[in-house]
């Protein structure tokens, strides 16, 4: 099917007698009716659901459109982007293992990678996302297990060549794991070009009305972990926590997310709540619609800014002056996001006045959403980092992320142009 079929006909099957909308399964429990039944559910022995934490069949059903508009294998949902991140990373990285993380990443993430995961023993090596091949082969350890990275970075706009990504972690044996959410499936399938795990914070696009945290993670099932058991013990090994399963051996292609889900979701706890994941769907019914209209109404934003006389510098990667203009033509050619970054002659400080001043988009700690909104990362979202990591992460102290919504295109530049006379 095509994406936008899937996005309104995938996951919830009903069948006779059945409701036509995905039912909310809310319920922490489900019944069987011998212990023998559930019994061989703990063993992975038989498929079903038992438990909330574990699984969900409204969460299920989201997972697989999710999986479907990716074109991956398999997936889960998520508590947020976050546990996403953090469950696709420690899937297959333990203590004393190494990886290698683009410097553009989101905030979250670069926290997550490089400061909380080093505590659990965890080192990471951050790379320029525009390195060269060779400066990247530079990056493996003996030990490195993954490369992570965003098709396109919050909030740098960086759009990630995710061919010669993908063609380096594979040199060393390792899978690519690539954070779609600005993209969204709608835009750009990162497995067509290499990426072997995408992750999501579906709290923007995908949910799209600013409702519910959400994560997911896909698997493209085209990394063979079981070439390199000694890579990847905890995939290829038994699992003690398990009564010995061996992943791969049990569940081929469906190993990497059964192991996230049937060890990780077990132990660490971040499950999706069903009303979130009900209302993600929601979400997603319409997200093929919502995706081409902040792409066509961000274009025009970034077009007037860019001609403004007040503005001393815009970053979209649909503008031709833009650096990454061809990259983005080549992995997103509908359009990239509806996400804009952009500086003012008259700096911070202009900065926050003209934000003080808008009357249609909202300052929010949030993006990616219906309703157009405006947000100082170097104030809000990255204010941890030091001036060095921001602008290794691409965020100039000046930099406003504004991200347009789908209202209509001449109300947000009507807006725009006033609050930025009284920058
Ligand atoms: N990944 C990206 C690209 C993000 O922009 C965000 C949040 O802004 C996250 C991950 C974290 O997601 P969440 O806020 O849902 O935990």
């Amino acid at each position: 099917m095509k994406r936008e079929t899937i996005c309104i006909q995938s996951g919830w099957k009903p069948t006779k007698g059945e409701p036509r909308v995905l039912p909310i399964y809310q319920s922490t429990t489900f019944k069987y009716d011998t212990s023998e039944q559930m019994g061989r559910l703990f063993d992975l022995e038989d498929s079903g659901y038992f438990y909330t934490r574990l699984q969900n069949p409204t969460n299920d059903a989201v997972a697989q459109k999710i999986c479907e508009l990716e074109g991956g294998v398999a997936a889960m949902l998520t508590s947020s982007g976050q546990a996403a991140n953090y469950y696709a990373v420690f899937n297959i990285c333990e203590a004393g293992d190494h990886l290698i993380m683009s410097s553009t990443v989101y905030g979250g993430t670069f926290n997550l990678l490089t400061c909380t995961m080093k505590k659990m023993g965890i080192s990471c090596t951050v790379v320029d996302p525009d390195a060269s091949e060779e400066e990247l082969n530079a990056a493996f350890l003996p030990n490195t297990k993954c490369v992570v990275a965003e098709t396109i970075a919050n909030p740098a706009l960086v759009v990630l060549d995710i061919e010669k990504f993908a063609r380096v972690a594979h040199a060393h044996e390792v899978p690519l794991i690539v954070d779609n959410t600005f993209a969204t499936p709608i835009n750009c399938r990162p497995f067509e070009f290499g990426a072997d795990i995408v992750t999501h914070s579906t709290t923007k696009y995908m949910d799209g009305h600013a409702m519910c945290v959400g994560g997911a993670i896909v698997d493209s099932g085209n990394f063979d972990w079981s070439k390199y058991p000694d890579k990847f013990p905890g995939l290829c090994t038994p699992d003690e926590s398990y009564h010995g399963i061996v992943y791969t051996e049990k569940f081929g292609k469906g190993a990497y997310i059964t192991k996230a889900t049937s060890q990780l979701m077990r132990d660490l706890g971040s499950i999706q709540s069903p009303m979130n994941a009900f209302l993600l769907n929601v979400g997603l019914e319409t997200l093929h619609l919502r995706m081409p209209r902040h792409c066509e109404n961000a274009q025009k934003v970034a077009e007037f800014l860019e001609a403004h006389e007040k503005v001393a510098w815009v970053n979209y990667p649909g503008l031709k002056s833009n650096k990454y203009y061809e990259l983005a033509k080549k992995y997103m050619p509908n359009g990239s996001c509806g996400v804009i970054s952009f500086g003012l002659k008259s700096g911070r400080e202009g900065a926050s006045n003209m934000m003080d001043s808008l009357k249609l988009a909202a300052i929010v700690t949030h993006v990616a959403d219906a309703r157009t909104c405006v947000l100082h990362p170097a104030s809000h979202t990255h204010r941890q980092m030091s001036d060095e990591q921001l602008v290794e992460a691409g965020v100039a102290p000046d930099l406003i992320r504004l991200s347009v919504g789908i209202e209509n295109v001449e109300d947000i530049i009507a807006d725009l142009a006033q609050a930025i006379e009284q920058a």
